[in-house]
């Protein structure tokens, strides 16, 4: 449907070697008014199959197709810059690539509980970060009985635990990448933006804060949190 899916022209169907309709891959030759069975899913559990014909299955698809686009081009350039920052890391001790994550609330349960206890479990917040120096990674975790997983979470979470054990382990970084993902109760928001304007008087040093594409923010973070429930 397009000449590559890296370049910006062709994802925002502003190219005009790009093919931009279905019914020009399927060819003249297709009978449009054939009835077909179309599997819809949403983002929700719904599967709904309906009868309908092959003209309006190929409409559906071409109003769909400038979203999904644009969406497969920021994961490919958010991706990319990942992989750059992390590659770039060798000869620069003063740079640093960060992943943080929310996982799963842990439930704890205690061996030796009361029958009671069994409707009354508590659980705790695991904020998991993943951190790139040098030719070296290390991982992190706050665990917290705060289950609130909002953007002060992250603040306190960052400034007051994950900085603190950052510069035990590299003294000399002043230069802090952070990937986390889209979630915009947590990261992608104008609270946690605000942390990059005041970065050395809140953290110490330089930060630049980058947000993965929709769905795309799984990574190294969450096999710290396997290892950690594992663990326990
Ligand atoms: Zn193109």
């Amino acid at each position: 449907m397009c000449c590559d899916t890296i370049i910006a022209k062709c994802m925002l169907s502003e190219c005009d070697d790009c093919m931009s309709d279905v019914k020009i891959i399927l060819g003249e030759g297709c009978n449009y008014d054939k009835k077909l069975k179309w599997k819809k899913i949403e983002n929700k559990a719904i599967s709904a199959e309906n009868c309908t014909t092959l003209h309006k299955i190929a409409s559906q698809l071409n109003s769909l197709l400038p979203g999904l686009k644009h969406t497969v081009l920021s994961k490919e350039l958010k991706s990319a810059y990942f992989a750059t920052c992390k590659e770039s890391l060798i000869n620069l001790p003063n740079k640093v690539v960060m992943q943080i994550d929310f996982a799963e609330n842990y439930t704890l349960t205690e061996q030796d509980a009361i029958q009671s206890h069994y409707l009354s479990k508590h659980q705790v917040t695991i904020f998991t970060c993943y951190v790139w120096h040098l030719d070296k990674v290390y991982s992190f975790d706050v665990i917290s009985d705060d289950l609130r997983h909002s953007k002060v979470s992250v603040r306190v979470f960052m400034q007051h635990s994950l900085l603190f054990e950052l510069k035990k382990i590299a003294h000399h970084v002043d230069q802090l990448f952070v990937f986390s993902n889209n979630c915009a109760g947590q990261f992608k928001n104008r609270y946690t933006c605000s942390n990059v304007c005041f970065p050395k008087m809140d953290f110490y040093m330089y930060i630049e804060w980058n947000i993965f594409a929709a769905r795309h923010g799984k990574g190294a973070v969450d096999g710290v949190e396997g290892s950690v429930k594992r663990t326990v």
